[in-house]
């Protein structure tokens, strides 16, 4: 099923792929719109779907059937990227815009059957080399065997209110609206509201919270009270005001328990008196033991109120 590291980087959206997959596969929807920092981890979503819903053997991550393989490698003839450089007629000159002769396009090709779970991506791109945080994010999000957008000379983004011709949308709505049967349309978005809302409402949504940590970690002193002195009544109150943070801006606890760490390293290299090292020292490790219990599962509230009562046990 879905591969392993996409498994642990959204586990509760792959928790609800996985269900449909084992029983209920007429339920797989027909529009999904992703919501996300992330485009690339989002690309890479979509094809880990199109891959199951297509595969002929174990479905599982190492499956070297036909299909599997032709996903990995981007050359399955069911599965369609469509953007300003991608999915284009001939006749097409339209650059800037995913184009109504675009629309047409995809209208006609579903008008004949197809052996396959078809799919069609949609996503905001241009020419221009990969800077470092994309090749980071490919290589984070990019499922073993995957061999997609390493070297390419152009960039995935995210829709925004320009990548439709507005007229474009009309078009692609009656594909949307009555796609025929194993026929998903994705649209890779940062906020559902960057999309048309005719289109949302057609489709499901799915938040893939970002993993890619901010190299800036001094945020984490609004998290840490008067530290080293924590009462227990503040820990309650910054184990809430973290769980709000990570809501409000999407981000995966993961990313600010690893941010903690670098911060705490930090300090501990600033304080190399006693008894506040010992102090430091003492409560990196017990940030290393809160991201192992995420990485058991259990639940981020009860990781972070038992994180900060240690710290308030342990204060100065
Ligand atoms: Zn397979």
């Amino acid at each position: 099923m879905i591969a392993d590291n996409l498994l642990n980087a959204f586990s509760l959206t792959s928790k609800y792929f996985n269900l449909i997959f084992e029983n209920n596969l007429e339920k797989f929807p027909q529009a999904i719109v992703f919501e996300g920092l992330d485009a690339y981890a989002q690309c890479f979503y979509a094809l880990e779907l199109a891959r199951i819903l297509n595969c002929t053997g174990t479905k599982d991550e190492n499956c070297e059937c036909l299909n599997c393989r032709w996903i990995r490698e981007n050359k399955h003839p069911a599965i369609n990227f469509v953007s300003q450089i991608h999915f284009k007629p001939s006749d097409d000159d339209s650059k800037t815009t995913i184009s109504t002769k675009q629309a047409k396009e995809i209208e006609k090709s579903l008008r004949e059957t197809s052996d396959y779970h078809r799919f069609f991506i949609f996503f905001d791109a241009k020419n221009a080399p990969q800077d470092e945080l994309q090749k980071k994010s490919i290589q984070m999000y990019s499922p073993k065997g995957y061999n997609i957008f390493p070297d390419e000379d152009w960039v995935l983004n995210h829709i925004n209110s320009k990548t439709f011709n507005p007229a474009s949308i009309n078009v692609l709505l009656k594909s949307v609206e009555e796609p025929p049967k194993r026929t998903t349309f994705v649209f890779l978005t940062k906020n559902r509201s960057d999309l048309l809302n005719t289109i949302v409402s057609r489709s499901q949504v799915f938040k893939l919270p970002s993993l890619c940590a901010k190299n800036d970690v001094s945020y984490i002193k609004n998290f840490i009270g008067n530290y080293p002195k924590i009462s227990y009544a503040s820990a309650f109150d910054l184990s809430l005001d973290v769980q709000n943070y990570l809501r409000e801006n999407e981000i995966a606890p993961e990313v600010l328990l690893d941010d903690m760490l670098l911060y705490f390293i930090n300090m501990l290299k600033l304080n190399s008196n006693e008894p506040l090292y010992s102090k430091i020292s003492q409560d990196i490790s017990y940030i290393s033991d809160a991201k192992r219990q995420l990485l058991a599962s259990i639940n981020i509230k009860i990781v972070l109120e038992a994180l900060y009562l240690k710290f308030a046990r342990s204060s100065l």
